[in-house]
């Protein structure tokens, strides 16, 4: 079955040649030409990925995805002009899965598309069994994306909960920083060592008691490993 992509730009010329490739690679493509329309082509549903434009007339790109963040997780990718200043750590907390530089050559785009959806593959995919993590009062639904702790919503960023997850089904095994762009950004995004740090932070924040559930190995990375709450 084809993958399902919402493309929102109003260059018409972008919108064309990228719908027409996009097409070309086997991909169905649904055209949107501001902000607004956008939004509605997305309510009707089943996409697996969102294309951006930041700069949209009516409502601009940021705001498209901050009202789709409040009910869907759907991979997105965001497209900027050359020398538009484009926020990293905004894009991280809006849960942006890449992001790409205008003019970009749409075989670019393909590959990086092709990269988010084979990341977010685990997520559409997973089967029931694993569905629940459960470790004392803390409880992850991996398909609801929910977590609680003694009951109590946590609310995570789209990328902390990423991270969370990733480490949950990937118990015990130390990873570098590097590992964890690669696994839970993609090395396309390009973030830095800071990235992680900054996630783990907010993450553990969000943890509380649990906290210590995610482990600094020093010098090496960070692994997750039940059993050590202090
Ligand atoms: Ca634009």
């Amino acid at each position: 079955m084809a993958e399902k992509i919402l493309l929102v730009e109003d260059e018409k010329r972008i919108r064309e040649m990228v719908a027409e490739y996009l097409e070309s690679e086997g991909l169905e493509v649904t055209e949107a030409q501001d902000g607004e329309s956008g939004i509605q082509s997305w309510k009707t549903g089943g996409f697996d990925l969102i294309i951006l434009d930041v700069m949209l007339p009516k409502i601009d790109g940021w705001s498209v995805l901050r009202e789709i963040r409040r009910h869907s997780q759907i991979p997105v990718i965001m497209l900027t002009a050359r020398g538009e200043e484009y926020d990293r750590l905004f894009g991280f907390e809006l849960g942006v899965d890449d992001y790409i530089i205008k003019p970009f050559s749409p075989r670019e785009l393909v590959a990086r598309i092709k990269a988010v959806l084979r990341r977010t593959a685990g997520a559409r995919d997973r089967t029931p069994s694993s569905e629940l993590f459960e470790y004392q009062d803390l409880k992850i639904n991996l398909n609801a994306r929910r977590v609680t702790i003694k009951g109590d919503n946590i609310d995570l960023t789209p990328k902390e909960y990423e991270l969370l997850s990733f480490f949950v089904k990937n118990q015990d095994h130390v990873f570098t920083r590097d590992q964890l762009l690669d696994k839970v950004w993609g090395y396309e995004f390009g973030g830095d060592d800071r990235t992680v740090d900054t996630h783990v932070k907010m993450l553990r924040e969000s943890l509380g008691v649990y906290r210590h559930l995610i482990v600094t190995v020093w010098g090496v990375g960070y692994k997750f490993e039940l059993g050590v709450i202090k």
